[in-house]
């Protein structure tokens, strides 16, 4: 069900198409023939970066680049600067900051870049990230079942907690327009999220939370992005921003994989408005988006989340 009519783009496109790109496995090797590919095809999109690197190591994570690596920061800058690419946050680096690391992060992204991103994206199970675990949910009953479910994880997370060391909930409030919260599996997200991007009364450090298409590696994305997807895509007149890691089986021995090239084809071949996700969200609020959402409205998201992540645990 379709909660909004059509949503007039730019330039008369028929719909709008990004990625936001999840900074995890990042190297400047395995991306930057997927970067590329994207300016080649005038695929303007929207990378997240850690700015500072992780001394203390992580499990999980390690493999990545941080723009402490002069080469992968010189390449950031490539995109940026004149390549029309968004640059966005994924917190200070791969594991947990206190505020202190959080704000050398930000100063550190101001001096190098001349300003601070807009768009922030929480990242996995760092502590200072905002209204996480249960509490993505802001139905008080929901959040209290998620959080005895265990559905969401039992880490703490505390970024919006004034008095915590990991808070930094006023600086994300000060510079970021757009935070990230659910993703769904399909690729018009308008019709998951229909008042993207929006604000809710409980969270008062996020400006405006958006959803996105989830397609966690290069093999998701091929399984979402397919030509029929597009297809309802474009005659929804939709709105599509996938998450994905761009640095997951995207690129192999510093070449593109070919279907992923053939599906970046196939996207800049339509009649599509191709943004980065900040300019699409800003085109949605000017459209009239971002207004709070009401109780009901904002059950109704959470709860087609909820129906979204429980399919998807039952097809793994
Ligand atoms: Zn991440």
């Amino acid at each position: 069900v379709s909660a909004r009519a059509r949503v007039a783009l730019p330039e008369g496109k028929r719909f709008a198409f990004t990625i936001l790109d999840d900074t995890d496995d990042s190297t400047l090797e395995n991306v930057r023939p997927v970067y590329d590919a994207l300016r080649e095809l005038g695929l303007r999109t929207t990378k997240t970066v850690w700015p500072v690197a992780c001394p203390e190591g992580s499990r999980l994570f390690f493999a990545a680049d941080t723009l402490e690596r002069a080469e992968y920061l010189a390449f950031v800058h490539e995109l940026v600067d004149d390549g029309g690419f968004e640059l966005a946050f994924h917190g200070a680096t791969m594991e947990s900051s206190p505020r202190e690391r959080t704000e050398q992060a930000l100063d550190f992204l101001r001096r190098e870049f001349g300003f601070v991103p807009r768009l922030h994206a929480n990242h996995g199970f760092n502590r200072e990230n905002l209204y996480w675990g249960p509490d993505r949910f802001r139905t008080p009953p929901l959040r209290w079942l998620l959080a005895r479910s265990g559905l969401q994880g039992r880490s703490r997370f505390e970024g919006d907690r004034r008095g915590s060391p990991y808070f930094w909930g006023d600086l994300c409030q000060r510079h970021f327009d757009y935070v990230r919260n659910f993703t769904f599996a399909t690729l018009d997200v308008l019709s998951a999220n229909p008042h993207m991007p929006y604000r809710l009364a409980s969270t008062p450090w996020v400006q405006n939370w958006f959803s996105t298409t989830d397609a966690p590696d290069a093999a998701a994305f091929k399984r979402r992005v397919t030509p029929a997807a597009l297809d309802a895509l474009e005659e929804r007149g939709g709105v599509c921003i996938v998450s994905t890691h761009l640095g997951k089986g995207f690129a192999r021995d510093g070449r593109l994989d070919p279907e992923i090239r053939e599906i970046l084809r196939r996207i800049a071949r339509r009649d599509v408005w191709l943004a980065p996700a900040s300019e699409i969200l800003d085109h949605l609020r000017e459209a009239g988006a971002a207004r709070q959402l009401s109780g009901g409205a904002l059950l109704r998201l959470e709860l087609r989340y909820l129906a979204s992540e429980l399919r998807a645990r039952a097809a793994d």
